[in-house]
């Protein structure tokens, strides 16, 4: 009798979704694996990330042999739980968005030609990269600058206050591209925290795929993180591998990225003042210990943060 105990009862994971019961498994470490890989970048077109607010827990337990493992059915009931945070590109002219494009390179196309054909508001524009739940119009690159261009009728302008945006930075990257150019910010930054710094901008390490975009600036978890200028809070959330965290907008096409926080203290849409408290650091996402991974990009682009700070 013993004997049949043992080849009818096998060792396998039940799986609970807030307190419910949504399948079985027999490959924990697979599922999740799984999940967390779709929560970093989702399936879909403009898709960066995925936030899924309750993770499943697992309880092993013994169940009949003939009791199935429902890995597929489990995964797409967490996918429908999950909100899709898509990713494009703003063309903000004074401020103001005027239209949307859908990926980083076609959007700095757009500025290189309106600079080409010295447009009049050449200096006036600028990109923000955007993280949003719905998907919006995007128009190409030549239809932006058709709408954008105007002809500079003045030879010489002496009155080009607001031009941060193209000074020293001839050279054109991607958001993951590590790049030398320091333009100027038309801002002051202060620094959000203080701190050891653990790793610098550019270097490689074997827990990220690609070089480091941001500055990491290590204490002890709960230190406050101020804001490095006043700006619009555009995220507060948890996006993938940089756990909790918040993005500002600060004009003229630059912005500053917050990772890892334990908790985030402002929302999307608020407006923030230099110094204020937007964050508490922590060690959410891809992180091995409580840091802040401080990241400045520049029309969508990422900038090395010692340029400017620490
Ligand atoms: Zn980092």
């Amino acid at each position: 009798m013993l004997g049949i105990l043992s080849t009818v009862y096998q060792p396998i994971y039940s799986v609970y979704l807030n307190g419910e019961l949504i399948g079985y498994s027999k490959n924990k470490s697979g599922l999740q694996k799984r999940i967390n890989e779709y929560m970093d970048s989702g399936d879909g077109e403009n898709i960066e990330f995925v936030d899924i607010e309750q993770l499943p827990q697992y309880k092993l337990c013994l169940l009949k042999r003939d009791a199935k493992a429902n890995d597929d059915e489990i995964f797409n009931t967490i996918k429908e739980k999950g909100i899709n945070y898509y990713t494009y590109y703003a063309i903000v002219e004074n401020g103001e968005e005027k239209l949307y494009i859908a990926n980083l390179e076609d959007a700095q196309n757009v500025l290189n030609q309106l600079k080409e054909k010295n447009s009049q508001n050449k200096d006036n524009i600028s990109i923000e990269q955007k993280y949003e739940t719905k998907l919006n119009n995007f128009v190409t690159s030549d239809e932006a600058v058709a709408s954008l261009y105007k002809e500079n009728k003045v030879k010489k302008s002496t009155k080009v206050a607001s031009s941060v945006t193209a000074r020293g930075s001839e050279k054109i990257s991607t958001s993951t591209k590590i790049s030398d150019a320091a333009p100027n910010l038309g801002i002051s930054l202060i620094q959000p925290v203080s701190g050891k710094l653990t790793s610098r901008y550019g270097e490689r390490s074997s827990i990220r795929s690609s070089a480091h975009t941001g500055l990491d600036i290590a204490n002890s978890k709960g230190t406050p993180i101020k804001a490095a200028a006043s700006g619009t809070v555009v995220f507060s959330g948890t996006k993938g591998s940089y756990g909790k965290m918040v993005i500002i907008s600060h004009g003229n096409g630059v912005q500053t990225y917050y990772g890892h926080c334990s908790s985030l203290e402002v929302s999307v849409g608020q407006t923030v003042s230099q110094g204020q408290v937007i964050a508490k650091m922590g060690s959410t996402g891809n992180s091995t210990g409580s840091h802040l991974h401080l990241e400045i990009r520049v029309n969508g682009s990422s900038v090395n943060p010692q340029k400017y700070l620490y």
